[in-house]
């Protein structure tokens, strides 16, 4: 075979193998305890320590072969603060958490799992939660719900409920997290059973059948922003992406990703100019490999952007307000909808003088109700627009749609 044609292969192999590699589900494992801190001690001798981190290792294969990624806090028999559990569970860009434990009680008698996870609605004053773990309350409750009754199914233990619980690696992090209480080392039965490799395979399937039946949220990093409905919304639809599982909301927008967005909504391909369509010099900082150069190209053509002086386009430069404005007016324009000329003076915004070059844009947008100010008698045209407020423009834009 020639090289081309091997690679061909090669990924419809990988396609036909991990058809849901795309979603990228990321699931952090951590094993309870560990090193110096054993956890609790069976009846039978047994350690905490060790059953969490074989029933972890089992949930990891699992997991994995249902095509889900795992990363563990922990692979062997080490200590690990909890503060460090989950730091290193943010730096994943995961999007879940499932810490693995077994319990124990004073009394020989209680027996059966439970799932702990933080709920908004029990806060207990001395343990704050994080603010995204407020937010994410349902979430981990739901998740918490699945594994649970995944684990009561497949092993026949007792039902000792969903606990909100206010323990660190449920409360501190920024995914939907959850604790899972296997069974009672205190408890002769649930003790032996945990010895047991074939109990803890068992186990490891029932957490990993839950937590495949749970639905993260599209985005780590949008599940308490304020415009997150419009971000997803324009993900549906297919105008704007993540990267991975990040929206980055508050990374302001660059020239590229802002005609990118602009061509899938207008498609760029099908307009002419209003004037006669520009010739697309050649951009020192636009090489045919860059990612944006075909859209880029587009927009230069359709005088939608200019180049500089210095014979540059500047695609990864953030994109103004105002800027924004002028170029999503201008292609309203080209499709039908005429721009207004603003009253004499001030309009609305303070610092939008009629005179300025995208005043007219700006005045049109705000009367067709797409774009808002950064507060009621400001607009800030100079400073540059982050992801969430494209979104939430477009996602107005796209309501006004008939
Ligand atoms: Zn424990």
């Amino acid at each position: 075979m020639g090289k081309s044609s091997k690679l061909l292969w090669l990924t419809l192999v990988l396609l036909l193998v991990f058809p849901y590699e795309a979603m990228a589900y990321k699931v952090v494992v951590d094993p309870g305890h560990g090193g110096s801190d054993p956890g609790a001690i069976g009846v039978n001798g047994l350690k905490e320590k060790t059953v969490n981190l074989d029933i972890s290792l089992k949930l990891r294969d699992e997991l994995r072969k249902k095509g889900i990624q795992v990363v563990m806090t922990r692979s062997d028999d080490r200590y690990l603060a909890l503060a460090d559990r989950v730091e290193f569970t943010n730096a994943q860009k995961a999007d879940i958490l499932v810490s693995v434990h077994a319990n124990s009680n004073p009394s020989s008698s209680p027996g059966g799992s439970q799932v702990l996870y933080y709920d908004s609605a029990y806060p207990q004053a001395s343990y704050p939660a994080s603010p995204e773990m407020e937010a994410l309350t349902p979430y981990s409750k739901q998740l918490a719900q699945k594994v649970l009754n995944s684990v009561l199914k497949q092993t026949g233990l007792k039902d000792q409920g969903l606990v909100p619980s206010a323990v660190y690696v449920v409360r501190k992090g920024t995914i939907p997290s959850v604790l899972v209480e296997t069974a009672f080392l205190s408890n002769s039965k649930e003790a032996a059973m945990l010895a047991d490799s074939a109990f803890r395979q068992k186990m490891a399937k029932a957490i990993a059948d839950g937590i495949a039946e749970f639905q993260p949220p599209v985005f780590a990093d949008t599940s308490v922003h304020w415009a997150k409905d419009a971000i997803l919304r324009m993900k549906n639809k297919g105008w704007m992406e993540g990267i991975g599982n990040l929206f980055e909301p508050n990374r302001a927008l660059t020239r590229a990703e802002f005609v990118t967005v602009m061509d899938r909504v207008f498609h760029l391909d099908g307009l002419t100019a209003d004037g006669p369509d520009n010739e697309v010099p050649v951009f020192s900082d636009l090489k045919s490999n860059h990612w944006s150069y075909t859209v880029m190209s587009k927009a230069v053509r359709l005088g939608l952007l200019n180049g500089y002086e210095d014979h540059t386009v500047r695609p990864n430069q953030p994109i103004t307000r105002g800027e924004v404005a002028a170029v999503f007016q201008r292609l309203r324009q080209m499709t039908g909808v005429p721009t207004q000329t603003p009253p004499s003076g001030s309009f609305v915004f303070n610092d939008v003088p009629a005179s300025a070059w995208y005043a007219p844009a700006v005045f049109t947008l705000k009367k067709s109700g797409i774009i808002d100010g950064v507060t009621n008698t400001e607009f800030k045209p100079n400073r540059y627009i982050s992801r969430a407020e494209i979104a939430a423009m477009m996602d107005r834009y796209a309501a006004n749609q008939p």
